[in-house]
Parts: structure tokens; C-alpha cells; sequence
């Protein structure tokens, strides 16, 4: 499987702001959009070029994939699926990419990045209604019920990271009961669950061509 080899850091600074691909490290005055906000590269702040039209959404684009840690062939086909439901197909798109389960896991604390998320799942510590699921890409529906394995709650990771849950910011389309940390899909994320930063509109541009 192909995979993106740019460091994160630099991935964020060509983007021109923070994707949050760094777990702790992205809320510290380290994080390097902080530090040196412009393109990594060469010629340094002064190298920043006018991108064409088709540039600007090309970047959009290449962005939306970084933020989610998809590549090329899932983000595109999730788009695809999207478009053929009934709806705003850039808003079906962003909700799409919202309820996979490894964002899920990110959105409820469990990870610092989605990446760390994605690991987590990959290893098979997740329950989706109480079947073992470790399928990243797995689209969660509403009612269902998403909770760390009984053996995996036992490892010194999640023993670590459930400080942390009972202080995370949650969008409010999951209810965390933190008695049995376990999680529900209340509804779909709601526009304004959505993330702004991302302008889907230009990325179904750029695929319209
Ligand atoms: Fe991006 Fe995080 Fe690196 Fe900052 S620390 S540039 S947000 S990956």
C-alpha cells in the first residue's frame, strides 16, 4: 500500500495551516506552523508562488486528504459514493470522511492524531455493538455503539488516555458515557460538526474536469 512519506510537519506547512497530524506536539508553540509558517523548501518565505485556479484546488484538495491521512484512490471513491446520495453532495462528502471509525476514534478523544487513531483500530482494540472491528475506513451508523475491547482497556495506554477522555472535546453528534467508556452515534455531524477549514466545493471542481 502506497503511503505519504513527506514529513507531517511539512505536509501542514505546504498546506499553510495546521492539520493536526502530530498528536500533542500540533497545541505546543513547537508545532512548526507556529514557528515557520510558509512552504517549506528552498528559497524559504520569500519562495511562495500564485497558484492558477487549478492549483488552488488541487492544494484544497491535496489538504482535505492530509487532514483525514487518506490517500488518493479511498478519498476519491468516498467522494464518488457521496455524490450518488441524495443532498449536498460536498456536505454527504465531509460527513463521509466524519463517521469513518478511525476519525471517530480521534473525535472522542481515544488518540492525539488520526493517524494514532487508525493504529488503534488496525489493532483490533475497538468494538462496533460489541463485534471486534479493525477496518479503519469502517462507516459507522446511527444507534451504533463504540467502546475499547475489555482486554484492551486493561493496557497501560488506554488506562493513560481515559484521564484524558473525561476532559475531550466532543462534537455532539456522539454521547460518551464515561461510566463504561463507551460511545453512541446520536444523528449524522450536523453542518456545523463539520470542519471549516475545508472547502469542498473547490475539490469537486478539481474531480469535475
Ligand atoms: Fe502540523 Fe502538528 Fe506539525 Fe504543527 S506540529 S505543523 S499542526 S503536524
Amino acid at each position: 500500500m502506497g503511503r505519504n512519506i513527506d514529513s507531517k510537519c511539512s505536509q501542514c506547512r505546504r498546506s499553510g495551516e495546521k492539520l493536526f497530524l502530530k498528536g500533542e506536539r500540533c497545541t505546543t508553540p513547537k508545532c512548526a506552523i507556529t514557528k515557520r509558517n510558509y512552504a517549506p523548501g528552498f528559497h524559504g518565505p520569500k519562495g511562495h508562488k500564485r497558484l492558477s485556479d487549478y492549483g488552488s484546488q488541487l492544494a484544497e484538495k491535496q489538504k482535505a486528504k492530509k487532514f483525514y491521512g487518506l490517500l488518493e484512490k479511498q478519498f476519491r471513491l468516498t467522494l464518488e459514493k457521496a455524490s450518488k446520495k441524495q443532498g449536498d453532495a460536498g456536505k454527504n462528502f465531509l460527513r463521509a470522511l466524519e463517521m469513518r471509525l478511525d476519525n471517530v476514534v480521534y473525535r472522542l478523544g481515544w488518540a492525539t492524531s488520526r493517524a494514532a487513531a487508525r493504529q488503534l483500530v488496525n489493532h483490533g482494540h475497538f468494538t462496533i455493538n460489541d463485534r471486534k472491528t479493525d477496518i479503519p475506513s469502517c462507516a459507522v451508523k446511527l444507534g451504533q455503539v463504540i467502546k475499547v475491547r475489555k482486554s484492551s482497556a486493561k493496557m497501560p495506554y488506554f488506562k493513560k488516555a481515559t484521564e484524558g477522555l473525561k476532559k475531550a472535546d466532543r462534537p455532539s453528534w456522539l454521547n460518551f458515557d464515561d461510566k463504561d467508556l463507551s460511545a453512541k452515534i446520536l444523528h449524522e455531524p450536523k453542518d456545523t460538526d463539520l470542519p471549516q477549514n475545508i472547502n469542498v466545493q473547490v475539490i469537486i471542481e478539481y474531480y469535475s474536469k
